[in-house]
């Protein structure tokens, strides 16, 4: 018989995957039992593999039915990604393409089809269906039956005939919807009666929540944005004018950003669809109609420029960030005109009692916005889960108490920066110096070359941003008034600097998606290689555009995520990765082998030692890594510019000294200021090592070891070596 835990070696081989997500076992078991079942989990909660694990076990074909036409190709893609023989039947196929199909089903060639519910009124495709052997009917989306949901879809009232005329065949319907109403509604509508309900927490663990002050939101994007290049982001706008504006402001500032909303013809929002699956248009400013077609697993963050109209759309559209489980940011910004905004709106409702009910949404969203309680807890509560953590971990509430900090050196920094500048900038350009920003306007102004530019590269540009606040409050910092208000410093803020006085301020603690924990949590999280990442992520939109079918149909960003931190070199360590089943494996192993064996060497160290320096997991299954804005590079970075010795450092990490030379020869690579004159010989020592560089070339390190007579270690020779490469490369 057929267990959900026999399924665990089809589990590992067609998905990469050791096991199962919370209820998605119990939701397998019963599905092979052949009962009924109705599956409430949220987004990203792993929906699909509930139907699609039992379908391959089954016998016979399941049949899915799915309201997104636009979505059902990248869903079988990636089923065949993964070695599952998948198809679809909808308008889209022309009708030949659509005997094809029906040909290779008929003839047993098919285990999973995709179908829309408006097909299932054409009495041919009927006759098609009652000639099947039909193992299972998956209903994806199932709140798209109610009328009380927020996308009704008259077609799925066909999804009724479809039961009775297949009385004895069960069905799996499943949603992320979290009202009470609309699960009801899909139990009689569907006639689930029988079944079982499987109904998980809607806590989205991984998505952290904020809400800022809307005080200068185009400001406050960028620094969003700035933070997260190259992240694909949601931004939902009050209207469709203010999509577009936003999407042109962030193309004239270099972001690949697309508007979307109704207005656009279809073919344009298609397109734009594309472009943001394929990664091409990592950044959409869109209305709510940018939604339900959107299934990208790596959305990192989704902002609302403007309040939602209910927490219940509120949670929906956050809900489309982190869908792998990474932690994601959702950042809503809130000012009072926006709720007038919306009360104007709402004023017009000619029913009364519409009326009455979008007025208490709007209320509740507005609670949530302005009052000091747990955003998370607010969220669950008010879709009737309780939540009883004390603290979150994910929100801004519950992790920006704040606190009395020594701001002495960074306000030091801040007040350097505006004077090298020239008092003559705005917040965001002082900011985006302080960060080492090297954008056009920065090295057409020559402000890369200041002694300023980068030196608060540690904080992220909010940090910095909230910190100008407090230096303004303090007196410390003037700033303009006007169209373009600039930065002075006030004489107040010269004596400061100047007597060297200190400076205490209230400021939040680091920004939350650093501190977030995660789900399917065990033991620390780990450190990857980010150049590797980002490496993988280029031959990933490679064989993805090659093949014409998604990036994350290749594969996801955790696995690309555990390749970068645990550096398998053969094809049978890349098979143990998460997401790497027997077909990925087959088809895309050699090529990702081949990138990380490069980068390896490139590194100069064995794998194991690179392996070392990332903390493993014994025993449990490791958890996914965290989204770090930091590197292991930048963890021993922190520590040389503190003064501590690479010897120090080693001991502090628990790391090999060999590594931590390797982090400050890549951290060299990457352009970033360091110092290494504390790590060097004295300058005697350093000419005679140069002179043996000039004599023996570009030989390898062991030449010039020997030639040296063994006096230097080779730690000591690779510091050397980077210096002279930096001294050739330094601008005269
Ligand atoms: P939903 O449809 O509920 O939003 P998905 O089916 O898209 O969720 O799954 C969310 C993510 O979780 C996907 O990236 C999927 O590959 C991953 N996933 C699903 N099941 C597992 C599992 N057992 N182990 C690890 N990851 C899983
Ligand atoms: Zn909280």
């Amino acid at each position: 018989m057929t267990t959900a835990t026999s399924l665990l070696p089809a589990l590992r081989s067609y998905f990469g995957y050791d096991s199962f997500l919370p209820l998605q076992e119990e939701i397998i078991a019963n599905v092979l039992d052949r009962r009924d079942t109705l599956a409430l989990m949220p987004t990203g909660g792993g929906k699909s593999l509930c139907y699609q694990l039992p379908a391959l076990a089954l016998e016979g074909i399941t049949l899915v039915i799915s309201p997104l036409i636009a979505l059902m190709k990248d869903q079988v893609d990636g089923l065949e990604a993964n070695g599952i023989h998948a198809r679809y039947i909808n308008s889209s196929l022309p009708g030949s393409e659509i005997q094809q199909v029906q040909e290779q089903v008929r003839r047993g060639q098919v285990k999973i089809l995709y179908t829309a519910p408006e097909r299932l009124a054409i009495p041919g495709f009927n006759r098609f269906l009652h000639s099947l052997d039909l193992a299972l009917i998956a209903i994806d989306e199932a709140h798209c039956i109610s009328e009380w949901g927020h996308e009704f879809r008259p077609e799925y009232r066909n999804l009724r005939q479809l039961r009775q005329s297949f009385p004895s065949v069960p069905v799996v319907a499943l949603t992320a919807t979290a009202t009470q109403r609309v699960r009801d509604d899909i139990i009689n509508q569907l006639d689930l009666h029988q079944g079982k309900v499987f109904l998980s927490s809607f806590n989205r663990s991984n998505l952290a929540y904020s809400v800022q002050i809307k005080k200068d939101p185009w400001n406050q994007l960028l620094s969003l944005l700035q933070d997260r290049q190259g992240q694909s982001a949601i931004i939902y706008c009050f209207s469709r004018q203010e999509t577009e504006d936003l999407a042109g402001s962030l193309k004239a500032q270099g972001f690949n950003a697309l508007a979307y909303h109704a207005g656009l013809d279809s073919a344009t929002r298609q397109r734009t669809q594309e472009d943001f699956i394929h990664d091409r248009a990592p950044i959409i400013a869109a209305t709510i109609a940018f939604g339900m077609g959107i299934d990208k697993p790596d959305v990192r963050l989704v902002v609302h420029y403007s309040l939602p109209k209910s927490l219940e759309g509120y949670y929906q559209e956050t809900g489309r960030a982190g869908r792998d489980g990474l932690p994601s940011d959702c950042v809503l910004f809130y000012g009072y005109t926006d709720k007038a905004r919306q009360e104007y709106f709402i004023k017009r409702i000619e029913d009364a009692q519409e009326r009455l009910s979008a007025r208490e949404k709007l209320a509740k969203m507005a609670d949530f916005a302005q009052s000091p309680v747990c955003r998370r807890r607010t969220i669950l509560e008010y879709f009737g889960e309780a939540f009883s953590a004390e603290n979150c971990g994910g929100c801004d509430i519950c992790l920006e108490s704040r606190d009395l900090v020594d701001a002495t050196e960074i306000a030091q920094k801040i007040l350097s920066a505006v004077v090298r500048t020239g008092q003559r900038f705005g917040t965001n350009h002082v900011i985006q110096v302080l960060a080492g920003a090297r954008d056009k306007r920065i090295r057409e102004l020559g402000h890369d070359r200041l002694s300023v530019h980068g030196i608060a590269k540690d904080r992220t540009r909010d940090e910095l941003r909230e910190i100008i606040g407090g230096l303004q409050a303090e007196g410390l910092l003037a700033r303009s008034q006007g169209e373009y208000p600039t930065l002075a410093v006030t004489p107040a803020g010269r004596e400061f600097l100047k007597e060297r006085q200190s400076l205490n301020l209230a400021l939040p603690k680091p920004t939350p998606a650093t501190e977030l924990n995660r789900p399917r949590k065990s033991g620390q999280a780990m450190e990857y290689d980010q150049s590797l990442f980002e490496e993988l992520r280029a031959s990933r939109r490679e064989m993805a555009d090659a093949q014409g079918v998604p990036p994350f149909v290749v594969f996801g960003d955790v696995s690309l995520w555990y390749m970068s931190a645990q550096f398998p070199m053969s094809l049978e360590e890349l098979a143990s990765i998460h997401g790497v089943g027997q077909t990925k494996l087959e088809r895309y192993g050699s090529k990702f082998l081949q990138a990380i064996q490069r980068h390896v060497e490139s590194s100069g160290l064995p794998p194991a030692e690179l392996r070392r320096s990332q903390p493993r997991h014994h025993g449990v299954q490791p958890e996914p890594p965290k989204l770090q804005r930091r590197t292991t590079e930048d963890a021993t970075n922190e520590l040389l510019s503190q003064g501590l010795s690479v010897s120090q450092i080693a001991q502090q990490r628990g790391l090999a000294e060999t590594t931590i030379i390797g982090h400050i020869e890549r951290l060299s690579q990457r352009g970033v200021e360091l110092d290494l004159a504390k790590l060097l010989p004295d300058n005697e020592a350093l000419d005679e090592i140069r002179k043996a560089f000039e004599v023996c070339g570009a030989a390898s390190l062991k030449s010039i070891w020997e030639y040296l007579g063994t006096q230097f270690t080779y730690d000591t020779l690779r510091l050397a070596r980077m210096r002279f490469r930096r001294e050739r490369q330094a601008p005269d």
